[in-house]
C-alpha cells in the first residue's frame, strides 16, 4: 500500500486515538525526546504516528525506530505564500533525499526560534517538490491559521502548486487565524471538491500520555 492509500484508509474516528499525524519532538520545539514519544505511542496501543518537526528530520536519523512500522516519515516547513505564513508537511518521505535534506534548517536555533524560521520560510512550490521528490506527500496544515480572506481560493492555488491533501482533523479552538468561523466541516467541504487527502493530528508538543 502506498501513503495516499494508506491515508485515505484511515477514517476520522481513527484521528486522535489511534492516529496522530502531526506530532512535535525536542528535535524542533517539543518538550519530548523523539524514541520516547514513539514508546508512548506504543505503550497507548496507537497505530501510526509521524513526528512532523519544523523544518528537519534529524530526529529520524537518530532514532532506533526509524524502520518501526508505526512510524510514518514526516516532516513540517514554515511556508510563505501570497502574504500569508503556511505550515506544510510532508508525509511518507525518504529521509535521505537529497533536495528534502537541502531545504531542512542548518542547525538548531533555525528549527527553533520563531523569528529566524519566518525570515527563512520557503514558497510551496520548491517545498511541496521536494517532498515529491522525496516520495512524500504534501499536506497543508491547520488550515485556519493562514491568515488570508478566501481559504477555499488560497487551497486551489496549492493544489495547482501540487498540494496532496489538507489537515482536517485537529483541534481548531486551539489554532485560529483571521479567518474566525472556518469549521471542521468547511475544511471537509474544500478537501472533497479539490480532491486532496483529508489527514489530521494534534499538533502536540508535550507528551502524548496526558
Ligand atoms: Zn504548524
Ligand atoms: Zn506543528
Amino acid at each position: 500500500m502506498n501513503i495516499k492509500e494508506l491515508f485515505n484508509s484511515f477514517c476520522e474516528d481513527d484521528f486522535y486515538s489511534k492516529i496522530n499525524l502531526h506530532i512535535h519532538s525536542n528535535h524542533s520545539d517539543g518538550e519530548n525526546d523523539f524514541d520516547e514519544l514513539i514508546e508512548q505511542a506504543k505503550n497507548l496501543g496507537m497505530k501510526y504516528i509521524s513526528i512532523t518537526d519544523h523544518n528537519t528530520i534529524s530526529g529520524y536519523k537518530n532514532s532506533k525506530y526509524v524502520n518501526d512500522e508505526i512510524l510514518i516519515q514526516g516532516v513540517e516547513f514554515d511556508c510563505f505564500y501570497k502574504m500569508s505564513l503556511l505550515h506544510i508537511l510532508g508525509y511518507g518521505i525518504d529521509i535521505n533525499n537529497e533536495k528534502l535534506n537541502a531545504l531542512c534548517a542548518k542547525n538548531q536555533q533555525e528549527q527553533k526560534n520563531d523569528l529566524i524560521r519566518l525570515f527563512k520560510s520557503r514558497h510551496p512550490k520548491k517545498v511541496i517538490e521536494a517532498i515529491h521528490d522525496a516520495g512524500g506527500i504534501a499536506v497543508l496544515a491547520h488550515p485556519c491559521c493562514c491568515n488570508v480572506f478566501n481559504l477555499k481560493d488560497f487551497v486551489k492555488k496549492l493544489k495547482t502548486l501540487g498540494l496532496d491533501g489538507i489537515e482536517a482533523y485537529y483541534p481548531y479552538d486551539r489554532f485560529r487565524g483571521i479567518i474566525k468561523f472556518s469549521s471542521r466541516n468547511k475544511i471537509k467541504n474544500i478537501a472533497e471538491e479539490y480532491n486532496l487527502i483529508k489527514t489530521g493530528g494534534s499538533d502536540e508538543h508535550k507528551s502524548l500520555i496526558k
